[in-house]
């Protein structure tokens, strides 16, 4: 089952997203993590990213088509798409690359959630800057203050959730992705994002339960 998770920054997308990956297998491509990889990797393409991450604005369209058709080629038994497609065009060129290939997207999550608990949360995230871990000081906090559970790495502030970058980041939202709910129209299945991730994770697990009894979807 190929699925497509909207919402804001700091709405829970990647950790709904490793949920459902650790309880049905799917493969989650999220394209904020892919970009950052390669940023890692300290490339031209991974310093030319950087700038354009770091100040909040999007990625070429070209070349994250040509990433996403990349890594859902390597995929069996399902996608999750987080944090693609971000505008119209991204969802034209996903149209035309899933028949391509022969895939279809089953379901469309949006997580929705207000500006003002946006910022809220994102004031408080912290990242690991070794296994990009995501943390909530505040909701979600690392048994060590400051330090990664799983790798003992130390936690820190993405760039692009310093104030100046998250402003355009919210812009872009409001401007280019939001569109996409009335383009996907009654596709879009609406969650609660203000809800706990483990809330979040049985309201989708309840949709694509039932989306599966009654269409027999793998
Ligand atoms: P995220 O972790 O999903 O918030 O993504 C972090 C950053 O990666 C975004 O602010 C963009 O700069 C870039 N990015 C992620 N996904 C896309 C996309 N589909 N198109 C263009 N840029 C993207």
């Amino acid at each position: 089952m190929n699925k497509i998770l909207l919402g804001p920054q700091a709405s829970g997308k990647g950790t709904v997203a490793s949920k459902l990956t650790k309880h049905y297998g799917t493969t989650i491509i999220g394209t904020g993590n892919l970009l950052r990889e390669e940023i890692k990797k300290e490339t031209s393409l991974g310093e030319t990213l950087k700038g354009i991450l770091d100040r909040g604005e999007l990625a070429p369209d070209e070349l994250m088509i040509t990433l996403i058709k990349n890594e859902i080629k390597k995929t069996k038994g399902g996608f999750i798409l987080d944090g693609f497609p971000r505008n119209l065009k991204q969802a034209e060129d996903l149209d035309l690359a899933l028949k391509e290939l022969n895939q279809k997207i089953d379901a469309i999550f949006y997580l929705n959630l207000e500006k003002e608990q946006v910022i809220e949360r994102i004031s408080c995230r912290k990242i690991c800057s070794s296994c990009s871990e995501v943390y909530n000081t505040k909701y979600v906090p690392p048994k060590k203050e400051g330090i990664c559970n799983n790798c003992d790495t130390e936690l820190i502030q993405r760039d692009d959730d310093k104030e100046e970058a998250i402003e355009k980041r919210l812009n872009i939202f409001e401007k280019n992705t939001k569109p996409l709910l009335s383009l996907y129209g009654n596709k879009v299945i609406t969650i609660d994002a203000s809800n706990s991730p483990e809330r979040i994770f049985s309201d989708i697990q309840s949709h694509i339960d039932s989306l599966v009894d009654n269409e027999d979807i793998q």
